[in-house]
């Protein structure tokens, strides 16, 4: 029986296995790390971990070639960066497809966050072009003074497995189109996407040292980041647990900290909705990704008038949802991450359920076993429902009713996250009054979309700080200097 190998790449030299630094794929020095299908199961293959002494190698490697780095033209490192974006487009087949066979999504959606994470190293190549100084009108006219905006400095880039391209593009373009040089530490279980990033980033004309990846033991690795005075910067994207441990490891070298954490978002159809358009974008917004984002909608929130109405044509979307491997063309829910996020979600629903929560569809594990889970909807959920209260983080979404704005609001802001947020209206004048009433970083109003490189995406309350994308999405890879010069008279 010949082993299973199911990736067929066309461009074989993607798929890596080790560590990367100082332009170098390395040996790991720690415990090989197995990866599978979360699919199937089947085994992918494995790659080599760095133990803490690796891994602080890595980070001198970032030091010792950031003054080159740092030196360059920002249109130098822009066409480095644009040659990285036009690599990834290139190879986005073979990009999307280990990222299916080891992360489980569709296909179609793997392909569409490898191109809408490339789009960020384009973006970023223009923005670091735009990082504008100062001059300020002296106090005294004998005085001169200049703001500069440096880069940071060595930046440590922490990413999860739910998007494992496009949420390192999003940290890694904007620090190297800053001048950073930078170590990334990806997700364990989707270790293949990252390296195979990087790969083409060498290709690029990233130079040895600039951007160095590093796998193993998680905690290990945010340890040596954080105790490490060469590493100003954090940026994490992840639980908010381990979030708030980074924030207080890097109080000790008080390392700069950007988090984009887990978020809680309300989704509401307003009585004036589009109700057919309300169903459609909370389809999308719960369950791409078999709803392992953080930005998925996470309780939908509907008016008393057509509670009924939404409910029943929610359930049969959901139901009809074509569950499978994410290979297969036709395939739109995928296996979720591993076996403890399916029990976590079996959980979630028992629990609603036992507080007096209905299962109108779903509820289970699904037929074709393995990691693969119904797309779930219920309703009546008691308010201190672990499903309303934590980030679900799985195919599955309670439905309320409200009876007036007040209530909605309130309903919504009830939590202790502030990432996304969605509602579905035609009046403008609600439009507004709750678009301003609602304390998330991000509010989408009629689509269950909300990232792209031109928006700043990111969240207050126990969702994170700082912001991706857009022009401030370079902001957090750079610092003031403040220069005083005074004439010599
Ligand atoms: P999730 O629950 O989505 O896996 P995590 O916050 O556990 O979210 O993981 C996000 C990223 O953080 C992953 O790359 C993971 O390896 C990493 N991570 C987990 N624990 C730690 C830690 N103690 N220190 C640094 N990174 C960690």
């Amino acid at each position: 029986m010949s082993p299973y190998n199911p990736f067929g790449l066309q461009d074989a030299e993607l798929l890596r296995h080790s560590p990367y630094v100082d332009g170098q794929w390395i040996k790991g020095d720690g415990a090989p790390l197995e990866i599978r299908n979360p699919a199937n199961g089947g085994f992918l293959g494995q790659v080599e971990t760095l133990a803490a002494d690796g891994v602080a190698r890595a980070i001198e490697a970032a030091a010792r070639t950031l003054p080159h780095w740092r030196a360059l033209a920002a249109k130098e490192r822009g066409a480095i960066l644009e040659k990285w974006q036009t690599l990834i487009v290139e190879h986005a087949d073979d990009l999307a497809r280990i990222m299916t066979l080891e992360q489980g999504k569709p296909l179609a959606e793997a392909k569409a966050e490898v191109l809408s994470g490339a789009a960020f190293a384009k973006w970023f190549a223009e923005e670091g072009k735009r990082v504008y100084g100062e001059i300020i009108p002296p106090f005294q006219n004998d005085r001169r003074l200049l703001v500069f905006r440096e880069a940071v400095g060595v930046c440590a880039a922490i990413t999860p497995w739910n998007f494992p391209s496009s949420m390192i593009v999003r940290k890694t373009a904007p620090a190297l189109a800053a001048g950073c040089s930078l170590i990334l530490k990806p997700a364990e279980s989707t270790p293949f996407s990252a390296l195979a990033l990087v790969e083409l980033a060498q290709r690029a004309g990233v130079p040895p040292g600039v951007f160095n990846v590093v796998l193993g033991e998680p905690a290990v690795i945010g340890q040596v980041f954080t105790r490490h005075p060469s590493v100003r910067k954090i940026s994490f994207t992840g639980s908010t647990r381990v979030g708030r441990l980074l924030l207080a490891q890097a109080a000790e070298q008080v390392q700069k900290v950007t988090l984009e954490l887990g978020g809680n978002a309300p989704f509401i159809v307003f009585a004036d909705a589009n109700l057919e358009a309300a169903v459609t974008g909370a389809i999308t917004a719960k369950f791409r990704n078999a709803g392992q984002f953080c930005v998925a909608a996470n309780r939908i929130l509907a008016h008393e008038s057509l509670f009924a109405a939404f409910v029943e044509r929610y359930a049969q979307a959901a139901a009809a949802l074509k569950v499978g491997d994410g290979l297969a063309a036709d395939s739109q829910v995928g296996p979720l991450i591993n076996r403890k996020a399916l029990e976590r979600v079996q959980a979630l629903v028992d629990d609603a359920v036992a507080g007096g929560g209905r299962v109108v569809t779903g509820g289970k594990p699904h037929a074709l076993g393995g990691l693969f889970f119904e797309p779930t909807v219920i309703t009546h959920a008691a308010a201190n429902a672990r499903l309303l209260r934590e980030e679900i983080f799985g195919p599955l979404i309670n439905v309320q009713s409200f009876k007036d704005d007040d209530e909605a609001i309130r309903l919504a802001n009830d939590t202790k996250y502030g990432l996304a947020s969605y509602f579905y209206t035609r009046d403008i004048n609600r439009l507004l009054r709750v678009s301003e009433a609602l304390q998330f970083g991000m509010v989408a109003v009629n689509t269950p979309i909300i990232a792209a490189e031109s928006s700043p995406f990111g969240g207050i309350k126990a969702s994170g700080q700082g912001r991706e994308g857009s022009r401030h999405g370079i902001e957090d890879y750079l610092e003031l200097k403040t220069v005083w010069v005074a004439e010599d008279r």
